[in-house]
Formats: C-alpha cells, structure tokens, sequence
C-alpha cells in the first residue's frame, strides 16, 4: 500500500508513530494509500525547525517574500491539471470543480504578491514637538493552518499565502481525508524559492491538533472545519494566548421573493444546492420561498432540473454534475439525517436514496434529494447535513422569511432573489450573517475581500484572505521617537575630551 508522510525541513519525512489513517477513492470506495499521523514529539520537531528557519525568512524583504509567490503562482498554473486530478481522486469532486478549488486557492496568492503594501504600516510625523509616531506591522513568528477536506487546496492556499508572506513560517495540518494535494503545493513553494523549514506539512489527527494547540511556540491557529471543533479548538488555543481564528460550518438560506426570476432561481439553487454533492461551506441547502405560490411555482421547476442531474466519478470530465461523497461514514450520516427528515413529516419529492451507479457499486454516491414542507424544529433544518439535499422551509412573508435565516445558529452565507432593489438592500443591511448574495446563489467573496461568517460559524476576530489576513498573521508595533536636537550651527575643531 502507498504510504503518504510529512514534509518538514524541505524534504518528505517519514512518520514514525506506527498509526496511520486510511485515504479513500471516494467513487471506488477502495483505500488507494494510508497516511501517517504525526506524534507530538514529530509535530515538537517541526515547529522547532519551523521557529528557526523563521529568524532568516521574517526579516527577508517583503517584496523578496513577495516574489517566491509570484514564482508560486506560476507553478500551479504549470501543474493546475496535475494537482485537479490528485485532487479529485482523493475527494471525489468533479475534474472542472477540482480546477476551481485551486483556481480560488491561486487568487489568494496572486493577492499576497501585493503584501508589501499590506506590510507598509503607519507614520505620524510631529505626533508632538520633535516626535515621530510609527506603527509596524511584524511576523508573528510560528503559527498553524488546519484545514477540513471539503476545499484541499484552495483553504491551504488561504492559510500559506498571507501567513509566509507576511514572514510567518506556518505548520499546516491537512485534512487526513485528502492529503497529497497540499504536499504538492509545499513542493511547489519550494521550487518558487521558499527556504527549508518554512512550510512545515504534518499530517495527524486529534493528537496532533491537540499538540499544536498546547505548543508554546506556536503563536496563531488559522482553522476551518465543524463548528464543534472550531469551537473546541477556539478555546483550546485562547489557553496558550494564542490568537485563533476558526470558521465552521453553515445552514445557508436561499429566499426566493414573489418578484423573482424563478427560472434563475431554480438553476441558481440546483448549483449551489448539489454542486460538489452538497460539501461546500457554501453550499445552498435551505430554499425559502415566499408564499405558497411561489413555492408551489418553485418546486415545480426544480424538480425536473434536479431529476437531470448526472452523478459519476470525476474521470467523467464535464459529463458529470458531481462525484461522490467523501467516506462511507459522510454517505451513511447524509441517508441517516434523511430518515429523521421523513420520520419528523417533512415531505421527500425526490429520493435520492436507492441511487446506483452501475460499476461504482462500492464507491460513496449518494443520489439528490429535495424535501418540502420542512419545519424548523427538523434535524434536517437544524444540522449541517453537507450532502446532496436540499430542504424547502415555506414563509407566509418577507419578515417570516428573514427571520427564519436570522434565528438559525449558523451564519455564513445567504442569497435572495428577487427583481425589488428595497427588499434586496433591506435584507443585505439587517441579515445577521457573513456573506450575502443578492441574485448570486454562492457569494464567495474575491481574494482581495475577506471571507468570513457570524454567529457559530465562525470564532475569533478577523476574516480569512483580503486586508484582514495580514491583520491576522502581524502584531503592530508602535514606536515613539523624540531625538535631542544635534548641532545644527558648524562644526568643532578643537580636540575634545570626553565629559
Ligand atoms: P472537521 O471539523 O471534521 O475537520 C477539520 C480539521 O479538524 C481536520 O484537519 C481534522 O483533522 C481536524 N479534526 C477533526 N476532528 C478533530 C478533533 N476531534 N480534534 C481536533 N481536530 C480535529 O471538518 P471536515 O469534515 O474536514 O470539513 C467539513 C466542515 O468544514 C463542514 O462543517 C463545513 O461547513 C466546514 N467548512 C467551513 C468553512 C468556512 O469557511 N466556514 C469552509 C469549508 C468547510
């Protein structure tokens, strides 16, 4: 069996503990390598080569760091279709949707090659008579990335590209699930002119997540994943003064007005609500027309749309809408969480559950489904089911509508649709969540914004990639300067004896 292991100090490093975990390909169910899990000793091990190749690489010159990006932006561009076929084989997604993973993972770096303005910090000249103020944005020293599996390149790209070029050096924890693209993309820094030690990948599990978090030296902890971890890992690291930023997971709200394009809105929610079988933290997964003709008018045009949907492995190119889910356990939890949505009353119009893919009978498809007259004291409404389902919660109104995406206790993206520029700004200004699209299904925001979401989707201070990354991944040091006025009026010329 392939084995897969870290990268520390520039070169594979082979793990030691004896445990491993297993990597899947998700459309044949079949284990293709085994990945072994750091121990806290090896994990001790990186962040102190980490900590000293720092010292060199934090007072390098920003446009220096700078240019290891730009050099970094074009070698995954040279290797895109190689890195988009690892990483469909490890996470099942689509060959073209494996391409935009890493195409929204390269944007935050094409961003990062304009760090040194980021970096320029802040002067006040004569703060008071004869004093300088000034701000400095430094390098935290060590910090760590740990990533989920849902997007393998594009949120590593995220954590690497600000934390290094802010002159950072970064320990990243991949996913267990999909490892290799993130190695990849380490080998390319490498190439692109990043010092050994710098970039430190050590692949574990909860050991190794717990001996990041108890490290002293580690200094920020960039996280993605559940909200049950981010949290965990959010008070963890606050333990050790670290700062900590940790996103998780979503039940984003579609609204879909009276007024709207329902054409538009159909196509937009069977993208956003199936693309990737439903794993994307943006991923669409709650319909909420407006009013029981809208809804009956809605559901009558995504029915036909969702029973064309066409699920297959990723070797199928474009000839497929979306690959299968992660593991057996993902596919397992999905049909579980569907059950209850029958069992509680909610009305299942399409049941993706006996789906079957002649050849891939062992792979972890799961078949759409979309469900009416969802309430929101459902499982199906409450939990992230991160799968091919999409529910349809009716509101009698606007006000009930908004309301709905308001109480719930995640809060990272939403949409409305609708032709009324009032409502839009409306729901724009009041809604109490992160990203908003108004008629856009799935508002990821572009690498020069931030990317972030409220309430229990996100813990800590400051968003992912833009101008806020750079906040993250510095302190400000701010100096006050008053030099003794020096001898402005000629020179001596007799030999002076020290006073
Ligand atoms: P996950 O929480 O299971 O794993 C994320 C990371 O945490 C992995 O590196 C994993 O090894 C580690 N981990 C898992 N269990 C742990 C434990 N008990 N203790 C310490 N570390 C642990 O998440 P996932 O299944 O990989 O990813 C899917 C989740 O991520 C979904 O909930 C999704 O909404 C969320 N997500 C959120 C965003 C966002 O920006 N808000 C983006 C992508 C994904």
């Amino acid at each position: 069996m392939r084995e897969i292991h870290h990268w520390i100090d520039g070169k594979e490093y082979k793990g030691t503990s004896g445990r491993f975990s297993d990597v899947f390909n998700p459309a044949t169910g079949e284990v293709q390598a085994r990945l072994a899990l750091a121990t806290k000793a090896e994990l001790d091990h990186a962040v102190a080569r980490a900590a000293e190749a720092q010292v060199a690489w934090g007072a390098t010159n920003p446009q220096r760091r700078a240019r290891v990006m730009m050099a970094f932006v074009q070698l995954i561009n040279r290797d895109m279709d190689q890195l988009a076929e690892v990483l469909s084989s490890e996470h099942g997604k689509t060959f073209p949707d494996a391409k935009g993973d890493i195409q929204r993972g390269l944007e935050v770096i094409e961003f990062c090659i304009g760090a040194p303005h980021l970096l320029k910090g802040e002067f006040t000249d004569s703060a008071g008579p004869g004093i300088d103020m000034y701000s400095m944005r430094q390098p935290l020293g060590v910090v760590a990335g740990i990533t989920p599996f849902n997007f393998p390149a594009m949120i590593p790209l995220w954590k690497m590209g600000p934390a290094l070029s802010a002159g950072n050096a970064m320990i990243l924890k991949p996913s267990e699930r999909d490892p290799s693209v993130p190695l990849m993309l380490a080998k390319l820094l490498q190439e692109a002119g990043l010092p050994d030690g710098v970039l430190q990948v050590v692949n574990g599990d909860k050991e190794t997540v717990d001996a990041i978090l108890d490290s002293p030296v580690i200094q920020a902890v960039g996280f993605v994943g559940s909200t049950p971890i981010a949290q965990y890992i959010y008070e963890r690291a606050a333990q050790t003064g670290k700062r900590a930023q940790c996103f998780g997971g979503a039940k984003n709200h579609m609204i879909i007005m009276p007024d709207a394009d329902l054409d538009q809105a159909a196509d937009a929610l069977v993208g956003a609500g199936y693309g990737a079988a439903g794993e994307r933290c943006m991923a669409i997964s709650v319909a909420v027309p407006v009013g029981e003709k809208t809804a009956d008018a809605l559901i009558e045009k995504l029915v036909p749309r969702i029973e064309k949907l066409k699920v297959g492995p990723w070797t199928a190119g474009n000839d497929v809408d979306y690959g299968p889910v992660v593991t057996k356990a993902a596919k397992e939890n999905i049909l579980r969480l569907v059950q209850t949505g029958v069992d509680q009353g909610a009305e299942l119009v399409i049941d993706g559950r006996d789906f079957n893919l002649q050849g891939y009978e062992n792979g972890f498809f799961v078949g759409p489904h979309l469900f009416d007259r969802v309430t929101p004291d459902m499982d199906i409404y409450k939990q992230e089911i991160f799968g091919p389902v999409l529910s349809t919660v009716r509101a009698a109104s606007y006000e009930e509508a908004i309301g709905l995406a308001m109480s719930h206790e995640y809060g990272n993206g939403t949409a409305i649709y609708t032709r009324d520029g009032d409502t839009a700004r409306d729901f724009a200004s009041r809604i109490n969540i992160g990203m908003v699209g108004i008629n856009v299904p799935i508002p990821v925001p572009l690498a020069y914004h931030t990317f972030g979401g409220w309430k229990k989707s996100g813990f800590g201070d400051l968003n992912q990639h833009g101008p806020d990354a750079f906040r993250f991944y510095t302190r400000t040091k701010t100096v006050t300067a008053r030099w003794p006025s020096g001898i402005k009026e000629g020179g001596e010329f007799n030999f002076k004896a020290m006073d």
